[in-house]
């Protein structure tokens, strides 16, 4: 039996996705016969402990806490508990989360956390790079063009012929740091793509753009340290909307997933093999969701990109690869944290 602080919500766009994930990973952990410490993060980044903060942040959904500016961190730390758990199970999704910014403070702490280090969190959720870090090792991925909020508002014209030139329609613009599809558009000429980048300038200061590839969509889920499993995989088939978005992801009979995914026997192994390597690329720990193109027609394996916090509930698709793939739900939350101990007790 351990003490385990869950900590979840916090500042990125991925809030109500982390809350949800939350609610999941408490009651799990509970019915594994743990003592759960839930810690709420608000979307000022405030945090609250004592009560129950799962149910404050839920009855507040979209609102605000009442702080204003930037969170400080006299005004804004860690609950004292942090001193008396064995571990922390961070479920927070994007940036000041999932980003590496918690995992320094916990490694500041010096308490044991679920998940990868302060390094595969940032690799991880910077899609630009990480699409370097892949590149590095050869992995195969779409085509794509980086560019910063300066340049696109500073010389749209110039920008949009040169994306335009380099990777051709249909293309996807991406803020580099966020996830749960938020802030992705399609563009399918130079209007739709100067609108694409107005939006995801918005969002963040780096901005990646791909070339858009028809494809089938296979994730894997990856478990371990120094030795990671893979998971068997499985198949996202979208039934709202024009690609796998934010809708389509939460939203009810948005998306189906089909497990085990129906490729040939070499594909789901030149997916998982690339899978480990994409892990072990950024350094990953404790556990990852990695998402992959099956481009129509070719069959070629793309590799897009790496979660190292995905989303967490029993029927998200992390969980249910494990299920799948004989590991229950609680099991898996158990191995979490065991993983988490071994990491820490590694360091010393
Ligand atoms: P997650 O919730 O998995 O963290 P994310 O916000 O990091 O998602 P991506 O996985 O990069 O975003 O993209 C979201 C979806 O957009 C993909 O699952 C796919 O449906 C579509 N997509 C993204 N990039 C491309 C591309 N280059 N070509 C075709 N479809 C794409
Ligand atoms: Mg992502
Ligand atoms: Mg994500
Ligand atoms: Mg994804």
């Amino acid at each position: 039996m351990y003490r385990v602080m869950v900590l979840f919500g916090g500042r990125s766009g991925e809030h109500e996705v982390s809350l949800a994930s939350a609610r999941s990973v408490i009651a799990g952990l509970e019915r594994a016969g743990h003592e759960v410490v839930p810690v709420g993060i608000t979307r000022e980044g405030r945090w609250l402990a004592g009560g129950d903060p799962l149910r404050e942040l839920e009855a507040s959904a979209g609102g605000k806490d009442g702080t204003s500016g930037p969170p400080t961190l006299a005004a804004h730390r860690p609950p004292a508990e942090i001193g008396s758990v064995d571990v922390v199970f961070p479920v927070l999704h994007g940036p000041y989360g999932e980003d590496g910014t918690i995992q320094g403070l916990l490694e500041l702490a010096g308490v044991p956390y679920v998940g990868a280090g302060v390094l595969a969190s940032a690799v991880g959720m910077d899609k630009i790079t990480m699409k370097k870090v892949f590149a590095h090792h050869g992995l195969p991925q779409v085509r794509w063009v980086e560019l910063t909020r300066k340049r696109w508002r500073g010389c749209r014209k110039e920008a949009l012929r040169e994306l335009e030139e380099e990777l051709g329609f249909p293309c996807f613009v991406k803020p580099s740091n966020l996830g749960s599809s938020v802030g992705i558009s399609r563009a399918t000429d130079p209007e739709g793509l100067a609108a694409a980048l107005d939006a995801a300038a918005e969002l963040d200061r780096r901005i990646i753009v791909e070339a858009g590839v028809e494809a089938r969509e296979i994730e894997v889920s990856v478990l371990g340290n120094e030795d990671p499993e893979v998971s068997v995989p499985g198949e996202i088939v979208v039934r709202r909307g024009e690609f796998y978005d934010y809708e389509a992801k939460y939203s009810e009979g948005g998306m189906e997933l089909r497990v085990p995914a129906g490729i040939p026997e070499e594909t789901a192994a030149e997916i998982r093999r690339t899978a480990r390597i994409a892990y072990e690329a950024i350094d990953a720990a404790g556990m990852a969701r990695v998402d992959f193109f099956l481009e129509r027609g070719t069959d070629r394996v793309l590799l897009n990109e790496i979660n190292t916090i995905p989303g967490f509930t029993a029927t998200s698709v992390y969980s249910r690869l494990w299920e799948a793939s004989g590991l229950p739900y609680e099991r898996l939350l158990e191995r979490l944290v065991e993983l988490a101990l071994e990491r820490h007790a590694g360091k010393r």
